[in-house]
């Protein structure tokens, strides 16, 4: 539990700390000047503990709990981000990023609701350890709303604070004005559909990294997404707008945002997932439920929709929208067109792209939240399996993404006007 008790005890043994150290301070005095920015070198997570440590001075540390997902965020001033190990025991994945200038990020993503207990700095300031115990969710909750909590290497194992050279600002619960609305291109002719492509992540949110390659996410959905838009124009029977045509981070509710200020008929969100067997492969095509199909779609719309969560931080308009979707008569009408859409798609497509046994599947993802825009999410392979990689990353393979999405859009469409 992040109780006060603990922090307040700290602050009692600090003096005797101070004594019992003082010898080696004065060893150490002339020896190391208080230097900005120790690496995170290592994290440890055992049973219940975890240890991060850092290959230099840093300033100070505090921490911050997020419910829904529940997770910790660590914040580190005079660090620089570094690599983040496997999760094990209650920490599901450990992430990182820089805060801005000198203050890095460390975010425990949790398995099961916990808080921080026992937090303190190593006698020489070089690494931070603390416990962690299991609460119930409701106790996680009512631990978010309290305050940061803030902790301190000892004074002579400090290093200064980082200089605010620029502040990095990021609103909590509260969406950003609206982006600029993105060109829409083709035919110059309003009567025809309009497609919004969605390169999934971007900026500093890379999403699934190749283990084989080193190749992102965000690149792969960025040059399939312009091999979308080319084929599509190239077609004459609709226009497209990308939500990103470049390496820029959107959270999730500005893109499907865009499509709905477009008045956007489809919108398709493209991305390339990691599995941790490297063997799975094979695109697949979701839609939004409430309810997901299988463990597996559940599990990656929660981490499609922590997009939104980056640094620890949700950018996105309220994170606990997630789970309450708003099922009106309009959004049915919306999910039903968007399923005929994802089997066209599968059925259009598979020539050109392997599929999943079971392609078609259903979650609940933020992006495809739009009440009034059929949308669908187009896992066009894993990133992390070695020829589906090579595949979408390749310029053939991104062009035969597009012909099998061009050849569904078109039937799409042609089918709605015949009904019409
Ligand atoms: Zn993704």
């Amino acid at each position: 539990m992040f109780s006060d008790k603990d922090w307040t005890s700290r602050r009692r043994s600090r003096h005797k700390r101070a004594v019992l150290l003082l010898p080696l301070f004065l060893s150490t005095l002339l020896a190391t000047p208080a230097v900005l920015a120790g690496n995170i070198g290592a994290i440890e997570i055992g049973e219940g503990e975890v240890t991060v440590r850092f290959d230099d001075l840093v300033a100070g540390a505090s921490t911050l709990l997020l419910a829904g997902p529940d997770r910790i965020a660590l914040d580190i001033s005079g660090a620089e981000a570094g690599h983040s190990p496997q999760g094990a025991g209650l920490v599901r994945a450990v992430r990182q990023g820089q805060q801005g200038p000198g203050t890095a990020r460390v975010v425990l993503d949790l398995d099961r609701p916990a808080l921080v207990s026992n937090a303190r700095f190593a006698a020489d300031g070089r690494s931070l350890s603390f416990r962690l115990d299991p609460v119930s969710a409701e106790e996680f909750r009512r631990a978010s709303r309290g305050p940061r909590l803030e902790l301190q290497p000892p004074a002579q194992f400090r290093a200064k604070r980082p200089e605010k050279r620029y502040s990095v600002t990021v609103p909590i619960g509260k969406p950003k004005p609206a982006v600029a609305l993105p060109r829409i291109e083709g035919p110059d002719n309003p009567r025809l559909p309009l497609v919004v492509i969605d390169a999934g992540h971007g900026g500093h949110d890379p999403g699934a990294i190749s283990p084989h390659s080193g190749k992102r996410e965000k690149d792969i959905t960025l040059a399939l997404a312009r091999a979308i838009r080319d084929d599509l124009i190239a077609s004459g029977r609709v226009r497209v707008a990308l939500t990103r045509g470049d390496d820029r981070y959107l959270v999730l509710e500005e893109r499907y945002g865009i499509a709905r200020r477009l008045k956007a008929d489809l919108f398709i969100s493209v991305h390339a997932d990691a599995a941790e067997n490297q063997q799975a492969s094979g695109a697949s095509i979701y839609t939004l439920s409430e309810v997901a199909s299988d463990r597996e779609a559940a599990r990656l719309a929660a981490r499609e929709n922590k997009a939104n969560i980056i640094n620890g931080v949700d950018l996105g308009a309220h994170s606990s929208d997630v789970s309450s979707i708003l099922l009106d008569l309009t959004q049915r009408e919306t999910m039903n067109v968007a399923s005929d859409f994802a089997r066209l798609l599968q059925r259009e497509a598979s020539g050109n792209v392997k599929f999943r046994t079971t392609a078609h599947r259903f979650a609940s993802f933020v992006v495809l939240k739009a009440p009034d825009t059929p949308s669908v999410l187009f896992e066009t392979g894993f990133i992390s399996n070695e020829s589906d990689a090579d595949f979408l990353a390749s310029a053939e393979g991104q062009k035969k993404v597009a012909r099998g999405v061009r050849q569904a859009v078109q039937i799409h469409f042609a089918r709605q006007i015949a009904s019409n």
